[in-house]
């Protein structure tokens, strides 16, 4: 029917174990093919099958998609006018559908319901079903009602898949949903290149990056604010690219313009909020550029997962700085989360930082992170030009005695100032070269020292503080640090980083 030669992954062991009536929940990568998970044993099942799915163009695309193959199929959504549901809900009724899409939400109300009391149903497939769970990055409320659905429906397979679920997400969907096995596929996208730098002259780097790259790309590059977005890519426009903004504040039909033409045509720069990209399925997109820290590995891995489909050759670039950081914290903090949920962000949030400053293979961070293994990649930077770590306690001890000496109140260029012993107005003006810590840092450049310092904010040993205008403080961490006299390991910047700044210098 599909036309395939072979099982992808642990696809046969999912459909065997659905076809048998149990129900899992199975995690693989985007591109690694979940839908047939569920779309064979629908068809196989007697019944409808029933897929949950939050998104109404993702279901268009895949109802036409099985209605080429000779597969009834149809989407309940509110593109349909009131005819065609009446026609597609009877055809439901009857008995004359394979599968049936719908929006969580519908799905629950009592039309659907009453239907679905009498007649078979093959099973119950949910996607992106991380929307369940509160500890998941896309937390959906409506999503919470698939779990009264499964009590109403015991006996009805469920399947729920997904790309993305850390580990207390994961059990969550399990406790949710009362599945009772789990398939965690291999997570790795090989033929991505992680790349992650400092940022500190973002066009540039930017500018860089796609000259070292060859000609009429197809590429996302991520911003944070809508803003940032329009800047980018009026700026890349006049660079000679053809970068097109994406964002939520433009109307319906440029955005679907832009969607189109990123999908049809070559070499076309897609510059978004992260508005941009579910459900998009562009096999050739070479790389994706995050000009600003995502929210957590989750969401990172899921917007670099929309590289190199296609298997080949393709990159994932980052650029981040304290100031993101800062911003990130400050954004959970004046959410409208609670604060069990305010926790975990921030756990999140420092997993990612952990990641952006690690010293070792980047992939094998991430792999980790979902529960997968492997050795060293060889195709990331930590990798490909390894950095060197020292015993960092002194410099540490340092660092924190000059924040706490200055008051909590300086941002880190200042704090490395005092600890080179470099005059400036400010420390003119505040006489911190009358403090035991000016200049006791003279044997570091100015490099390491703003390396150290983003290593101990990624160690949650400091912080920005955005209500403080962005002074550093230590964190209850970082107190502990220094009462326990923990020792601490830092990474010395790579070579590359210390030219680039030398020159700046210059
Ligand atoms: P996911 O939902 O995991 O992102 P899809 O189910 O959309 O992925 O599948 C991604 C692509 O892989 C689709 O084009 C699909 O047709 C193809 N595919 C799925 N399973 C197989 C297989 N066993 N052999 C070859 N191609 C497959
Ligand atoms: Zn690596």
């Amino acid at each position: 029917m599909f036309g395939y030669d072979s099982f992808r992954g642990h696809q046969q062991a999912v459909i065997e174990h659905v076809m048998a009536g149990g129900s899992c929940c199975t995690l693989m990568p985007t591109g690694a093919g979940k839908s047939l998970c569920y779309q064979i044993p629908a068809l196989c099942r007697p019944g409808v099958g029933i897929v949950v799915s939050p998104l109404i163009a993702l279901m268009q695309d895949q109802v036409s998609a099985l209605r080429e193959l000779g597969i009834r199929a149809a989407a309940l959504n509110s593109s349909l006018s009131w005819q065609e549901m009446q026609d597609a809900l009877s055809a439901m009724q009857n008995g004359q559908l394979d599968l049936v899409y719908i929006a969580p939400e519908r799905l629950v109300t009592d039309a659907i319901l009453n239907i679905l009391d009498h007649i078979d149903i093959a099973l119950i497939a949910i996607d992106e079903a991380h929307c369940v769970s509160q500890w998941g990055h896309d937390f959906r409320p409506e999503y919470r009602m698939l779990s009264a659905l499964r009590d109403r429906y015991p006996h009805v397979p469920c399947i729920a898949v997904t790309a993305t679920a850390d580990a207390p997400t994961r059990r969550d969907i399990m406790a949710q949903l009362k599945l009772d096995e789990i398939f965690v596929a291999g997570f790795d996208r090989p033929n991505i290149r992680y790349d992650v730098a400092v940022k500190d002259t973002p066009k540039k780097q930017l500018l860089t990056f796609l000259q070292d790259r060859p000609r009429g790309e197809s590429g996302i590059i991520y911003c944070l604010s809508r803003r940032k977005v329009d800047e980018t890519a009026e700026w890349l426009l006049d660079q000679g690219y053809t970068a097109l903004p994406y964002h939520a504040g433009l109307d319906a039909r440029t955005r679907a313009n832009h969607q189109n033409r990123f999908l049809k045509e070559e070499g076309v720069i897609i510059v978004a909020t992260i508005a941009f990209g579910m459900g998009i399925n562009k096999p050739d997109v070479r790389f994706v550029a995050h000009l600003d820290l995502p929210a957590n590995i989750e969401a990172y891995y899921q917007e670099t997962g929309r590289a190199g489909r296609d298997g080949l050759p393709a990159t994932a670039m980052m650029l981040y700085g304290l100031q993101d950081v800062a911003l990130r914290r400050q954004m959970i903090t004046n959410s409208d989360a609670p604060d069990e949920q305010k926790r975990v962000e921030h756990h999140k949030l420092t997993a990612l930082l952990g990641y952006c400053e690690a010293a070792h293979c980047r992939r094998q961070i991430l792999l980790q992170y979902f529960g997968d293994d492997g050795a060293p990649c060889g195709n990331c930077d930590s990798c490909l030009s390894p950095q060197q770590s020292i015993d960092g306690t002194i410099p540490a001890q340092k660092i924190l005695s000059c924040i706490h000496r200055t008051g909590n109140m300086f941002g880190g260029k200042h704090i490395v100032d005092v600890l080179t012993g470099t005059p400036t107005p400010q420390t003119d003006k505040h006489n911190h070269d009358q403090l035991s810590t000016w200049g006791i840092g003279t044997d570091i450049d100015r490099r390491t020292w703003e390396s150290f310092i983003r290593q101990m904010v990624a160690a949650n040993l400091i912080f920005v503080d955005l209500e403080g205008h962005g002074g550093l403080k230590m964190t209850t961490e970082g107190m502990q640090f220094l009462k326990d006299k923990a020792t601490l390991q830092l990474r010395l910047p790579r070579e590359k980083e210390s030219r680039q700044s030398k020159n700046r210098e210059a």
